[in-house]
């Protein structure tokens, strides 16, 4: 059985076993199950975190050196640079649109949540300028602590940095550049290992997501998170789709057919940065993009491109405002678009980032921060579906850049 479809199946068997757990509420049965699952799943995640500094900086300071090296550094840049702006947008066109053609948190009591809203504590203050200041202050740190930390934004800049150095160095430096590629194809090889524990660990991990997530709240609030699902999908499956056979000439069922296990695995750890090794290996061995663009493209695009979470982050922010019943203009509804954007690009690739910089998109309309112990409850569940679109994004736009930067393809390394 070939890796693709174990890892399906290990994520139906994973959600049908959740299910029958919930049916043993408070049983020994039970929790010797999820403590079971809790070490079969931090297995998995902790050996993809272990990789994914490594692997982001090797992959990075490879994919910059061969790029400029072959002439296509800034033609890269920019289409990569525009295809994020786009499907963000349009993500966040979605989002806004659905959320008022549904009329989201209009149905809904608000009282029903002032309990919660009253015990939770309000988070600092977080404003676009006081995140873009956090934003710089944590970027552009010392490596050695990026790398200590797992600062993944850090790793990006720093390696890019590295990178371009590589090149100007020339011949001078070619060791080096030889030294990462090997190092690189090295941190392929270990990934290619912790694959082989993929389908255990998306078992565990769903079958503990389904278990212990408290599903009856998610019918509270059911409207709102199906039409979030709903339109997260249609983005998945309609609008990023046609993007890729319009502008990477690709077909659809190819494409799915390709990243099927990065796409499950996003689903189970809701962690595009855990997801990125699997990104990376579909990209580049089921899609055919080049390794010097997927190695460009996709730690950056998990860093800094995520639909899923801007479309959510939009919708979200105009619930609780309907659910205040409050009628956002559409000049505020622009700011909650840049906001979102914003805080897109900021999220970590990690389960709930998007919740906390969900914050300051409702603070930048003056919603209260409070408001998000509404929606705390489902954010888990609907972590999911907006992970698996972000990392569709990245993979979809590696194809796209590669097909335009083909024609500038020039022998890289004299190795
Ligand atoms: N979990 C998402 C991701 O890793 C981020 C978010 O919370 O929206 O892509």
């Amino acid at each position: 059985m070939s890796l693709n479809t174990q890892i399906l199946l290990a994520a139906i068997l994973g959600v049908a076993f959740g299910f029958i757990l919930n049916l043993f509420p408070e049983t020994q049965f039970l929790s010797a199950s999820l403590y079971g699952l809790g070490i079969a799943s931090s297995i998995f995640i902790g050996l993809l975190k272990m990789l994914l500094v490594p692997l982001i900086f090797s992959s990075i300071v490879v994919g910059v050196s061969n790029l400029q090296a072959g002439g296509q550094l800034s033609r890269t840049w920019k289409i990569t640079l525009a295809c994020c702006v786009t499907t963000t947008t349009l993500a966040l066109i979605l989002g806004l649109a659905c959320a008022h053609l549904f009329k989201v948190g209009q149905g809904v009591d608000i009282v029903m949540f002032q309990d919660a809203m009253n015990q939770h504590q309000t988070p600092d203050t977080l404003t676009p300028g006081s995140f873009f200041t956090n934003f710089i202050q944590n970027t552009l740190i010392n490596p050695f602590k990026a790398f200590s930390e797992g600062n993944v934004l850090a790793v990006v800049v720093f390696s890019l940095f590295l990178g371009v150095a590589l090149v100007k160095g020339g011949e001078k430096f070619r060791s080096v550049r030889k030294l990462s590629q090997q190092f690189f194809d090295i941190m392929m090889m270990m990934i290619g290992w912790v694959m082989k524990l993929a389908p255990i660990g998306i078992f565990a991990l769903l079958a503990k997501l389904i278990a212990t997530e408290d599903i009856s709240v998610l019918s509270r609030l059911a409207e709102f998170a199906a039409v979030v699902t709903g339109t997260t999908i249609f983005h998945g499956v309609v609008v990023l789709p046609l993007l890729l056979w319009i502008f990477g000439k690709m077909n659809p069922i190819t494409f799915f057919k390709g990243t099927r296990a990065a796409l499950i695995t996003a689903f189970a750890t809701s962690s595009s940065s855990a997801t990125m090794p699997l990104s990376m290996k579909c990209a580049q061995e089921n899609l055919g993009v080049r390794p010097q663009t997927a190695g460009f493209v996709i730690p950056l695009g998990t860093q800094l491109n995520m639909d899923g979470t801007a479309l959510y982050e939009a919708a979200a922010a105009l619930f609780i405002a309907n659910l205040m019943g409050l009628d956002l203009t559409l000049g505020q509804q622009l700011i909650v678009c840049a906001t979102a954007m914003i805080a897109s690009l900021g999220a970590p690739g990690i389960p709930s980032a998007g919740m906390v910089t969900m914050i300051m998109v409702l603070q930048s309309v003056g919603l209260p921060a409070e408001a998000i112990a509404i929606l705390l409850p489902i954010d888990r569940l609907l972590d999911t579906v907006r992970t698996v679109v972000n990392v569709q994004g990245d993979m979809m736009i590696s194809v796209v850049v590669d097909r335009h930067t083909r024609d500038l393809d020039m022998p890289i390394h004299s190795n």
